[in-house]
């Protein structure tokens, strides 16, 4: 077995202070960072905290009774959330997805929902409001979220075998109460309803087909994610990413599929359709083939760090803004000034080195800024 390395670094604490420009010019809803990239979509993460322990984002032997989660305080409240997500859709941000940790462990997070809800785009528009969960809470849960204003969700299931999904997610959460959790979503109406598998081979990789045969048909669009080399903990292996590619290969192979046009600039998922037209899958290929050239994704982590990337090594620390001095439009300045500076590019990077090369850099965690 081998062993597994406890990063030494907190890279929570890796971050810089977030400063306010000497001018600041309102937004125009045009913003691009250094390659040209628009500022579109925005990921919050909500908490830290998951009730489940997938071994590939949470492994339970480093998130454990002593793990440093963070403390209340730290955490931006609702009003906080609004104040600086206001800002980025005045910068061109069209839809927010919120993640964690586990999203739904954050209480009253439909009152959050409805502030966001209340937003505009800078055409006048509601915004996409979405939210990725485990799906464990989401029956108790669904009709209050799309009350509050939720439009959608993505469920993540990374198997259809009690037994394989039980051992993935590592506190023995049985499949059936997460499929009670998408039917509650689609009788909300919170559809159309995505469901992502992380596919690992050698894990669950024989749950390609009997997950593609489950949902085929259903309305529900189920998306196979490539198993990443996100964090420091995950103990991750190029020989354990089964490539997109292969995955549509073995469905083809029993459902015959056809390539769909992709949905909008900077979607992450590739589209493949049933030929006999009974739906879609997606693929996301994040290692074997790179979106990096238009990615217009930022993530906000739960105490208000910007990322600028999933595998940014380091955060710029938006709170002390927030909880500072800064005037909304300081604040959206700051924002400017930081997006305008991105050059991030990993999986292109990445691309270009040997398989198990990495880039050296310590990267903060999946659980930590959500996917
Ligand atoms: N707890 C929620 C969930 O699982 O849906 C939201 C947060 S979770 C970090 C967001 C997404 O990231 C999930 O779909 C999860 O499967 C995916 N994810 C986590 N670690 C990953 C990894 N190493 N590679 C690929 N996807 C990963
Ligand atoms: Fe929790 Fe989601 Fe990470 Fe699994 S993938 S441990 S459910 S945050
Ligand atoms: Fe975007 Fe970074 Fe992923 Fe590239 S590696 S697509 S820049 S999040």
């Amino acid at each position: 077995m081998s062993e597994r390395v406890i990063p030494l670094i907190d890279q929570r604490l890796v971050s810089v202070a977030a400063r306010i420009p000497s001018v600041t010019t309102a937004p125009t809803g045009l913003l691009g960072d250094a390659l040209g990239r628009p500022l579109r979509d925005l990921r919050i993460s909500v908490t830290d905290r998951c009730n489940f322990r997938c071994s590939y984002c949470m492994p339970k032997d480093i998130f454990d009774k002593d793990y440093p989660y963070l403390p209340h305080s730290s955490l931006l409240s609702f009003e906080e959330i609004t104040r600086v997500a206001r800002q980025f859709v005045a910068h061109g941000v069209q839809k927010i997805r919120l993640t964690g940790g586990e999203p739904l462990l954050r209480k009253h997070l439909e009152i959050l929902i409805e502030q966001l809800a209340a937003l505009r785009t800078t055409e006048g528009r509601p915004l996409d409001i979405t939210l990725t969960t485990n799906g464990s809470l989401l029956a108790r849960k669904a009709a209050a979220l799309k009350a509050a204003g939720l439009q959608r969700v993505t469920v993540s299931l990374d198997g259809l075998d009690d037994t394989i999904f039980r051992a993935m997610n590592d506190v023995d959460f049985p499949v059936a109460d997460v499929l009670e959790g998408i039917a509650a979503a689609q009788a909300a109406g919170l559809g159309p309803i995505k469901v992502n598998m992380v596919v690992k081979r050698g894990t669950n990789d024989h749950e390609i087909l009997p997950m593609a045969r489950h949902f085929k048909g259903t309305g529900i669009v189920l998306r196979f994610i490539e198993y990443m080399d996100v964090g420091a903990t995950n103990g991750w292996r190029m020989d354990e990413v089964l490539p997109s590619a292969e995955v549509v290969q073995r469905i083809h192979s029993e459902l015959p599929l056809v390539q769909l046009d992709a949905a909008a600039p900077g979607e992450t998922a590739e589209r493949w359709g049933y030929a006999d037209g009974s739906g879609e899958i997606g693929v996301i290929s994040s290692v074997t083939q790179a979106f990096c050239s238009d990615c217009n994704r930022a993530r906000l982590s739960t105490e208000g760090q910007l990322y600028l990337c999933l595998f940014a090594s380091q955060g710029h620390d938006l709170r002390h803004l927030i909880r500072g001095s800064a005037t909304d439009e300081q604040l959206a300045g700051a924002i400017a000034a930081i997006w305008q500076g991105r050059s991030d590019r990993y999986s292109e990077l990445r691309a270009s080195l040997p398989p198990d090369a990495g880039t050296g850099a310590r990267r903060v965690e999946m659980s930590y800024i959500g996917g």
